[in-house]
């Protein structure tokens, strides 16, 4: 794949200054929409998890007219809902040391300083009003004996600020977002459409104005027009096919505003999450997450010695390796998570891997047990130990659990500046979506603050700042037909090819060759490999995939061969991007970039910045750069031992 390189991106639009005055200046130099302009002014939602769903609740609340799009039955199905461990802010409820400062700096050393500061500061600060708007919603947090409200670590911190609802924190949540677009829904302000698949952004005189959907249960194709539009569709972590995500995830929709022109940064950055249930089988479908808050009282081990097949009972301690806890003893089984799922891979990769082809480490809690007792360790992990045992069959309050990494986020999305607009005017991209904040690497329970940071409290701000410039006017129909068209044209073609192979299985054929080539470890070999081979079976795709059914009903096939040919084009990017970015950093890991004890070696002089990659109208890759200064947090070779 080749691709040229671009100009350098300098303005993202953060203000100068002191950082923690940045935001504050932004709020006050944006401009404001009088109510009764609101009420003229139109904006687009797609997507309703808890970035999107927050965001179509706040604008309505507002006074914009809304319209909010999923492809689910109800907005409460959103991905989200299978957040389980929790949601970072800087409370400080504990009197452990925390603060805005050091949440910040514990995001942007986690990211293994590849975010912006000026982003990451703010979802710092926005981070306690979260928690403030999210228990004046009902949200049942946990809570201590005195009533304040409960908290527990997560990897890459040294303090306590994860505040969760049991492992069901994204559904709690999601609950209070839905509570709160359902008011503005019965108020009049927010127009929901439930499946309803949005399949192409329109732009009109450079800026977007609308999207092209279909109805998923008719088939019928509809355009609805706006004065900008919002992209909160989630992330991409299922191009590897078996994934923690829910098997709906996929970058339709930020891929098709990518080939509208919107530039698509550091797709190559995928979280690994080491704490998943083992693959099991060559026919498996799915990848189960077990919550990283488990890591608050479970220790990993494996055993000692090579291929000792003995029970885990049966292994006494000093024939047991607590490796993170060796490798790393300030954060032990704290580390963050690419540095636990690569220590797993290693220790797996020199045979000492158990379970069924040695794939797997234990995550015991017998000793948590013993301390605290069965009764404390089933209130805090009930439900996730019981779902450990429905799927394995195994009781882990008896036997340790057996866990491996899989593919669990995506850093990369659409690239936005600080007001979290993409490149091209009037599309906003909030959430897991965009590429902001994270960096290379996220740190556990800073997705849900992310995502609810830029619904309730960010976007809506500077949105306004867009919109007081509105009405646009109206949208020229020549671009808007020119998106339908696109959008018949590419159904009727994945009709007519009437092959013989369904879309699955070219989608489990990709993600398993991304897995090896694009995966845990890349190598420039490996991703050579994958950038001849993707283009080979993209064709026979093109070739060969059965769509059965007609697109004039609810057809999953055909939604689902749709969206397999996106991934395809985003699995070249992402293989391109992961070969030019030579260094290791986060959960990009090139096995020709590592220090001598094996940890990921950063190439500062010549990484330290955001590829932004730009598709042009004609088809062309173009490489941007925007440099990522750090004035606040020293850039160090990470160490968390
Ligand atoms: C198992 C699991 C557990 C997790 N636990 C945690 C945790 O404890 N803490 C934490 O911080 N993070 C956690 N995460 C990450 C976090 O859940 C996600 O990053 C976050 O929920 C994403 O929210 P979102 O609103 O950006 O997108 P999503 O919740 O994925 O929502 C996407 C929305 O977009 C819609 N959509 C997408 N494409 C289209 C389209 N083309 N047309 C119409 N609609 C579309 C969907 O219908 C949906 O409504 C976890 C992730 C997983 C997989």
């Amino acid at each position: 794949m080749k691709y040229t390189e671009g100009s350098e991106i300098r303005d993202t639009k953060a203000p100068a200054g002191p950082i923690e005055e940045r935001w504050e200046k932004r709020k006050f130099s944006a401009k404001l929409v009088n109510p009764a302009n609101k009420r003229k002014l139109n904006v687009i939602v797609v997507g309703t998890g808890l970035a999107g769903g927050s965001a179509a609740a706040t604008l309505g609340e507002l006074g914009y007219n809304v319209k909010s799009f999923c492809y689910q039955d109800t907005p409460r199905r959103a991905h989200s809902i299978a957040a389980q461990g929790g949601i970072n802010a800087a409370k400080n409820y504990r009197g452990d040391g925390d603060s805005i400062y050091r949440l910040f700096y514990d995001t942007v050393k986690g990211g293994d300083f590849r975010a912006r500061e000026s982003n990451v500061y703010r979802l710092a600060q926005v981070s306690v009003n979260i928690i403030d708007q999210a228990v004046a919603q009902g949200v049942p947090f946990a809570r201590e004996y005195g009533g304040l409200l409960d908290t527990r670590s997560f990897g890459g911190a040294q303090v306590s600020r994860t505040f969760y609802a049991r492992g069901q924190t994204g559904q709690q949540l999601l609950l209070g977002a839905y509570q709160a677009l359902e008011r503005q829904i019965a108020a009049g302000t927010v127009e929901m459409h439930t499946r309803h698949e949005m399949l192409d952004l329109i732009v009109s005189d450079g800026r977007a104005r609308g999207v092209i959907v279909r109805d998923m249960v008719t088939g019928e194709i509809e355009r609805h027009l706006a004065d900008a539009v919002v992209l909160a569709t989630g992330g991409y972590g299922n191009v590897f096919f078996l994934s923690t995500n829910a098997k709906g995830c996929n970058t339709t929709a930020i891929w098709r505003a990518h080939e509208r022109g919107a530039y698509f940064a550091n797709p190559c950055y995928t979280q690994i999450h080491p704490t998943c249930i083992p693959v099991s089988g060559e026919y498996q479908s799915k990848l189960t997450l077990m919550s990283e808050s488990l890591r608050n009282d479970g220790r990993v081990w494996v055993p000692l010695r090579k291929d000792d097949d003995r029970a885990p009972g049966d292994i006494p301690e000093e024939e047991r390796d607590y490796y993170l806890e060796r490798i790393y003893p300030a954060f032990g089984n704290l580390v963050p998570r690419d540095i636990a799922s690569r220590a797993a891979k290693n220790v797996c990769d020199e045979g000492r891997g158990v379970g069924s082809g040695g794939l797997g480490v234990y995550l015991d809690f017998r000793d948590a047990i013993g301390r605290l007792g069965r009764d404390a360790v089933e209130k805090k992990y009930g439900n996730l130990f019981e779902m450990y045992e429905r799927i394995t069959g195994e009781n882990p309050y008896d036997v340790p659990m057996r866990i491996y990494p899989a593919v669990h986020y995506t850093m990369g999305g659409l690239w936005v500046d600080y007001d979290l607009q993409s490149t091209i005017p009037g599309l906003f991209v909030i959430g897991e979506a965009n590429f902001s904040d994270h960096g290379a690497n996220r740190l556990g329970a800073s997705a849900l603050m992310q995502g609810l940071a830029d619904g309730y409290f960010v976007l809506p701000t500077t949105i306004g700042d867009y919109l007081a410039n509105g009405p646009y006017g109206e949208v020229d129909e020549e671009a808007v037909a020119e998106a339908e068209i696109k959008v018949r044209t590419r159904i009727d073609r994945l009709m007519s090819v009437n092959g013989t192979r369904t879309p699955d299985s070219f989608h489990r054929e990709l993600g398993k060759l991304m897995w090896d080539y694009c995966g845990m470890e890349r190598t420039e070999e490996s991703l050579r490999k994958a950038l001849e081979r993707i283009p080979e079976l993209r064709e026979e795709f093109w070739k060969n995939v059965k769509v059965s059914g007609t697109a004039e009903e609810l057809n999953q096939v055909l939604e689902k061969a749709g969206r397999v040919a996106d991934f395809f084009d985003l699995a070249e990017l992402m293989c391109l991007d992961a070969l030019v970015r030579t260094e290791s950093c986060g959960g990009h890991f090139r096995a020709e970039s590592q220090d001598p004890d094996g940890e990921a070696l950063r190439d500062d002089e010549h990484f330290a910045h955001v590829s932004a990659w730009e598709r042009t109208p004609s088809g062309e890759t173009v490489l941007h750069k925007e440099p990522l200064e750090y004035e606040y947090v020293k850039m160090t070779q990470r160490s968390y031992k």
